[in-house]
């Protein structure tokens, strides 16, 4: 497909969330960035892509990490796998459709939603998170959404559909699916591939139903 970008494509080491991904014999290696100069043998090795599945369950701290793209993925492991398949399953483990999201973003098909539309639609116990007022919202995004605590993702959805910004909290780069939202460096011999959201997730608007029924401040 003309326009879409494939891994095979991709030079050097690629970034992807926290992941670092590098050229490993003839497979390749997955690791997290902060142990991108660990000793292998300091590394739990793993060679079986599903076990990305598990990589991703728990933080350091053992806790459950509901959200697979927030800056907690646990450290001291590596994964090696055999091919570029075994690399996209695991990436796809470890973010779940976001590869997709990527590619899709890359050939100009990716469909946005604006917040309003998601909350909008939801029924039964979610439907009262459509009565999130303007100003809840801004504060609800800017609290939930932002890289440093929350989430990796870069914000590709307005709040309305006339477009206006989801939170004037986050800075400019928060949309920017060109920018490290782990703000780490990367240079000339690496590659990005950004997690994107072209939608509200389930987590956010249950957070804006709690912040609705008063559970969660809403400033
Ligand atoms: S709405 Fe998007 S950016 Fe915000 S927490 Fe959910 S997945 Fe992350």
């Amino acid at each position: 497909m003309n326009g879409v970008p494939e891994f095979s494509a991709l030079q050097g080491t690629v970034y992807v969330g926290q992941i670092t991904c590098s050229r490993w014999s003839e497979g390749f290696e997955l690791r997290h960035r902060d142990d991108a100069g660990c000793a292998a043998e300091a590394l739990t090795l793993h060679e079986d892509p599903e076990h990305a599945a598990q990589l991703a369950l728990y933080d350091d701290a053992g806790a459950y990490r509901p959200l697979k793209t927030a800056p907690n993925l646990r450290h001291g492991w590596r994964l090696v796998v055999a091919d570029e398949a075994a690399l996209r399953l695991a990436l796809d483990l470890f973010y779940p459709a976001r590869l997709g999201a990527w590619r899709a973003f890359a050939a100009g098909r990716l469909a946005v939603t604006p917040l309003r539309e998601t909350l909008g639609r939801q029924t039964g116990m979610y439907r009262v998170a459509g009565k999130l007022t303007d100003e809840q919202a801004d504060a609800l995004v800017g609290r939930f959404c932002r890289s440093d605590g929350g989430c990796l993702r870069a914000i590709l959805w307005r709040q309305d559909a006339a477009g206006a910004v989801p939170s004037a909290r986050l800075p400019p780069e928060k949309f920017d699916p060109a920018h490290d939202q782990t703000g780490g460096k990367h240079g000339p011999d690496t590659a990005l591939i950004p997690l994107l959201c072209q939608e509200a997730c389930n987590l956010l608007v249950a957070e804006a139903r709690a912040v609705v029924k008063g559970e969660r401040a809403g400033s």
